[in-house]
């Protein structure tokens, strides 16, 4: 376990919502504490206007986070076409912007209508195809009819990443034949997450990401309480053990792995 500390392996987490007013208080901290633990880089998430504009600002104030501009499938409903337009136009060229998203279909809590999810998802597919840019997606109790779209919008001209991944083997399959790295969350790390444990035993290991999806969904041993990216190493130390693998070799991999999904290197 010293080893492992000692050499501070590299992390991404791949997902976060650092702009959230949960984090307002002690953001610098809470990055500071990413840091501590390895966790060098952040993708953090807008997932409306207002909030692409906040992403916008902290990736400004820290040289190693990163943005994933959208309008996220609960709030398709709210917004008009001239607010992708302002996100695409205004936002998504700036330099540290490496992804369009979170987008996708959530009908699990449905807080915009079906029909506008769909609406919005086929959009923001196309906006990310114009701009070139890979797309991060989340889908909840929709599997089917998101590998639908994904395929019928062409989205595999740009891939991107299937964000808190919970779907099976199978989607998880045509996922990847489109391009889509598979983004592991805490869950993993969850008693009752044996279906996600059995999955990740045989994902391609040059296809897999961890998150933290923060502030939600916090890993055990802080299952329940505010999640933060310092806590994406449990993910890792899951997957680890799944794997038969170190800590390091996990985080050399999924950091690669994102370094290649974002073009990291391209700065
Ligand atoms: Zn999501
Ligand atoms: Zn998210």
């Amino acid at each position: 376990m010293l080893t492992e500390n000692q050499e501070k392996s590299l992390l991404v987490d791949t997902h976060a919502h650092l702009e959230m007013p949960v984090f307002k208080r002690d953001l610098p901290l809470v990055i500071q504490r990413a840091k501590d633990e390895g966790v060098t880089t952040i993708l953090t998430v807008g997932i409306d206007p207002e909030s692409c504009r906040r992403t916008l600002e902290i990736t400004e104030a820290y040289k190693e986070i990163f943005a994933i501009l959208g309008v996220h499938p609960h709030h398709a409903a709210e917004v008009q076409e001239g607010d992708l337009a302002y996100i695409k136009e205004d936002m998504a060229h700036h330099e540290k912007v490496k992804a369009w998203g979170e987008i996708g279909l959530d009908f699990y809590r449905n807080l915009s209508p079906p029909e506008t999810q769909r609406e919005r998802f086929r959009q923001q597919i196309n906006i990310g195809r114009e701009l070139k840019l890979p797309l991060v997606i989340h889908s909840r109790q929709a599997t089917e009819e998101t590998l639908k779209i994904l395929q019928e919008e062409r989205a595999w001209e740009v891939g991107g990443v299937i964000h808190c991944f919970s779907a099976d083997k199978k989607a998880a399959e045509k996922y990847l034949e489109m391009g889509f790295y598979i983004s592991i969350p805490g869950v993993i790390t969850f008693k009752g997450a044996q279906g996600l444990r059995e999955v990740v035993k045989k994902l391609p290991l040059e296809w897999i990401l961890v998150e933290t999806d923060a502030p939600f969904l916090a890993p055990v041993p802080h299952r329940g309480k505010r999640n933060e990216p310092a806590y994406v190493r449990f993910t890792a130390e899951t997957i680890a053990e799944i794997r038969k693998l170190t800590l390091s070799e996990v985080a050399s991999i999924t950091t690669d792995n994102a370094r290649r999904a974002f073009n990291l290197d391209k700065l």
